[in-house]
């Protein structure tokens, strides 16, 4: 008899999975992929190179409580992630900061001409309700089209208006010279990798892996108390309301032999390839290796679930899908797919870590014999 049931080997199950083994509990966590780490699983390539198989995946957090956490596992690297945008013929820093507009404009503005400039353009724009709001209210109509129009259209198929104002919140604008994509506390990559990591993070006795296995095959069978599901939430309930829509991507790896491909970790194309950006791993991994490998995206609507795409629809069809999961008896669900949340990493395990939590509250720790 297994105490919990645990679907999804990814950072949301596999956090349950490890809490609360530790708290004494019997743990099967099943996926119907052939690895763990979800979405954060790397590899080995032919030539050596370490990669991500579901793209790249930059760990960034603001949580002391998360980051903690994750260090019982691994060490790390220090790792700042940059990007750069290929606008009017040139590679231009992104998030857009001053460089990127003295760059793109010919100018020296000071930080200062800089708002200047920006407040010029700014749309006043209230209440700011959409994707083309914000960037709009930011940064005006130019830089919204240069940057922000055609890499959403391509990534969602859905014009900025459509979407929630969150998704391009995620991109700030700065006047100073900060080209780094993320500003959080903490910014480092596993110093093995995620699978590393997470083989670290199952390896507990109280654990029991099952990969290749679709759970509702063998769920019958085994016997649980309870169920924590990670999976997309509209598939438990058999989509009775419906398919909430996830955005896919298609990943085309290239493995080129030269030191470096492009001059920064992430380029992105926000107008005319079929890809939004190209990502080189070893920017990210900082492994040593004569050749380099690539990663492009293809944002696709058919495929695996990846992103939960974030319009007042879809969360008002994700809400029935909730209300009936509060109702399921001893299930739990987490996780982006699980809770359909446009989530990072850190997000996903400090929600596993609440989730936990409040499990606890209810069932004390138990005691090893
Ligand atoms: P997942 O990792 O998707 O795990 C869910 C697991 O459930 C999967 O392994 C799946 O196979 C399994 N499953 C589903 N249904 C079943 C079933 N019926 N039976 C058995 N198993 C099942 N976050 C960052 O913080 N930084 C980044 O740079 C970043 N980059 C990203 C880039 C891309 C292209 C994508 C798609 C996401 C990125 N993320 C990034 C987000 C990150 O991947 C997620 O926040 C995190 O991996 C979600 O973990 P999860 O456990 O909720 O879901
Ligand atoms: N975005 C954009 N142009 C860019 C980068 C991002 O328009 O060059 C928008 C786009 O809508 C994207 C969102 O901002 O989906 C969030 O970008 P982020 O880099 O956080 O996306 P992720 O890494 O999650 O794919």
């Amino acid at each position: 008899m297994f105490d919990y049931l645990i679907v999804g080997a990814g950072f949301a199950g596999s956090v349950m999975a490890e809490r609360l083994a530790s708290s004494g509990k019997k743990i099967l966590i099943i996926d119907k992929r052939n690895h763990i780490g979800g979405n954060t699983y790397d590899y080995y390539d032919e030539s050596g190179i370490l990669v991500h198989k579901y793209g790249p995946h930059i760990f960034h957090t603001h949580s002391r409580d998360v980051y903690d956490y994750l260090s019982l596992f691994t060490d790390w690297r220090s790792y700042e992630h940059k990007v750069l945008a290929a606008v009017d013929g040139q590679l231009v820093p992104l998030p857009i900061n001053l460089n990127t507009i003295n760059t793109l404009y010919g100018l020296q503005l000071s930080t200062d001409q800089a708002e200047a400039f920006l407040k010029e353009r700014a749309e006043k724009i209230s209440p700011v309700k959409t994707s083309e709001d914000v960037v709009m209210g930011r940064v005006g109509k130019e830089l919204y089209e240069k940057f922000f129009k055609g890499y959403t259209k391509k990534q969602w198929d859905l014009d900025p208006s459509q979407l929630d104002a969150s998704v391009t919140a995620r991109v700030p604008v700065r006047t100073n010279k900060d080209d780094r994509y993320f500003t959080d506390t903490y910014q480092v990559m596993p110093l093995h990798g995620y699978t590393n990591l997470f083989t670290k993070m199952l390896s507990h006795p109280n654990i029991n892996i099952m990969l290749n296995t679709d759970y509702r095959d063998v769920i019958t069978f085994v016997p649980h108390k309870y169920i924590i599901y990670t999976g997309p939430i509209d598939s438990y309930f058999d989509y009775c309301y419906g398919q909430l829509p996830y955005r896919s991507i298609e990943f085309r790896f290239e493995t080129y032999d030269k030191d470096i491909f492009q001059p920064t970790g992430t380029v992105n194309y926000p107008n005319g390839q079929a890809y939004t950006r190209i990502t080189e791993f070893k920017y990210l991994t900082g492994q040593q290796h004569k050749k380099t490998s690539v990663v492009y995206e293809f944002p696709k609507a058919e495929g695996d679930p990846y992103y939960p795409i974030p319009t007042a629809e879809n969360a008002a069809l994700y809400k029935k899908y909730q209300l009936l999961a509060e109702t399921a008896p001893k299930t739990y669900f987490t996780g982006r797919l699980g809770t359909y949340k446009y989530y990072n990493m850190d997000q996903v395990i400090a929600q596993s870590l609440t989730l936990f939590k409040s499990i606890m509250k209810d069932q004390p720790i138990e005691m090893q014999a």
